[in-house]
């Protein structure tokens, strides 16, 4: 089979026997695939420099006959986020890569755009990025509207089982009309000041909603 080619973000590094690596990535084109970078950990492996979460990559490689490709070449581009933002990325990084499991052909778009939310958003940087990413993996609703029933609510709203309910539909954590109206302006990119407790409160709609869906939050969610 022909060589393949694609722009790719790194997504999840796994040592493979004593100078190998498998390495998962989100593509353009190919969706999430598994790749094997022979002698990525040897010291003198050209993959070693360039083989970095958090930048633009072109990757290309031997499509397997049955089983796992082979990476054949990397191409570093740029940094995708400041040296200060990395920690924040990498977070970003492995909630995406439970969100979108190999084979999945989401991922690469997805994962851009949770990038450019960290890059640009000065309040919760991170709860935004990831906020980004699990309105298109299309689990969250409008912010206004009942998600069950659809009713339009002016005032508290209630999360149980990663769904925002009216007062009929169900009971949970109750979700301030305030706190959803900052949420909505913090995605369109509008400075808004969160109060410490709204903050708590949104970093824990979104370890619920991890957790409904049977995805492991990362450190910065767990309470
Ligand atoms: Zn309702």
């Amino acid at each position: 089979m022909s060589e393949a080619t694609d722009q790719a973000l790194l997504v999840r590094r796994i040592p493979y026997g004593d100078t190998s690596l498998i390495c998962h990535f989100f593509t353009e084109k190919h969706g999430r695939i598994a790749l094997m970078a022979r002698g990525a950990r040897r010291p003198k492996s050209s993959f070693r420099a360039t083989l970095e979460p958090l930048y633009e990559l072109q990757i290309s490689w031997h499509p397997g006959r049955s089983g796992m490709g082979t990476l054949t070449d990397v191409n570093r581009g740029r940094a995708l986020l400041n040296p200060a933002q990395v920690l924040d990325g990498q977070e970003l990084v492995a909630i995406a890569s439970r969100l979108f499991q190999e084979g999945d052909l989401h991922g690469f778009n997805e994962l851009n755009s949770g990038f450019e939310v960290l890059s640009s958003c000065s309040q919760q940087p991170l709860p935004a990025a990831v906020w980004k990413l699990l309105e298109q993996t299309g689990w969250l609703g409008d912010m206004s509207h009942c998600w069950l029933c659809s009713v339009h609510v002016e005032g508290s709203m209630y999360w149980s089982e990663g769904h925002l309910l009216c007062s009929a539909c169900g009971k949970g954590m109750e979700i301030s009309a305030g706190l959803r109206k900052s949420i909505a302006a913090l995605m369109h990119g509008e400075r808004v000041l969160l109060s410490e407790q709204n903050a708590v409160r949104w970093r824990e709609m979104i370890r619920l909603i991890l957790q409904q869906h049977g995805v492991k939050a990362t450190d910065s969610f767990k309470c």
